[in-house]
């Protein structure tokens, strides 16, 4: 006999988790390929500390859509085929970086896990107690996009700090 995942899913329509993890899915592409661009292009005050934070990010965005992706399809879905997708589903959009500067561009990336932490935290509360395995892995992630959010400020602040030490 087998036991169809969906059974243990209740009082929410699976079609409606596969939905929302899809948008989910785009976001992570986006966030994925911003922090990639973002690595390339940054330049300025401590660039090899910051490249290196957004190298990390970029991997762990990239395993992000990897995990959501096999949500999915354990689901029964299908997850987003084409690229232009990620355009109309994203929550958080894309960021195109304007200034290449390490300032502007940690500003843009903490916007960008703002949003993300928003939207995995609303998604959590839509499946509390209602299918268990994608709010358990929802939850690590929105805890990876928490301490990305946290790294980037950091680096943020030592920043800050170096610059008034200079002026003292
Ligand atoms: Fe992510
Ligand atoms: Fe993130
Ligand atoms: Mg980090």
């Amino acid at each position: 006999m087998t036991i169809k995942s969906n059974s243990i899913i209740k009082e929410i329509d699976v079609s409606e988790i596969i939905a929302m993890l899809n948008k989910a899915y785009a976001d992570e592409w986006l966030a994925y390929y911003q922090y990639f661009t973002e690595a390339k292009v940054v330049k300025g005050i401590m660039k090899r500390s910051v490249l290196h934070e957004l190298n990390e990010h970029a991997e762990d965005e990239l395993r992000h859509a990897n995990l959501l992706a096999d949500r999915i399809l354990q689901l029964g879905g299908t997850p987003l085929l084409t690229p232009k997708e990620w355009f109309s589903q994203t929550n958080c959009g894309y960021m195109k970086p304007k200034k290449f500067d390490v300032k502007s561009i940690l500003k843009e990336a903490i916007k960008g896990e703002q949003c993300a932490i928003v939207t995995y935290s609303k998604i959590a509360q839509k499946l509390k107690n209602k299918d268990i395995v994608t709010y358990d892995m929802v939850n690590k992630i929105l805890a990876d996009e928490v301490e990305h959010e946290h790294d980037l400020q950091s680096i943020v602040e030592d920043i800050n700090d170096f610059v008034s030490s200079l002026k003292k």
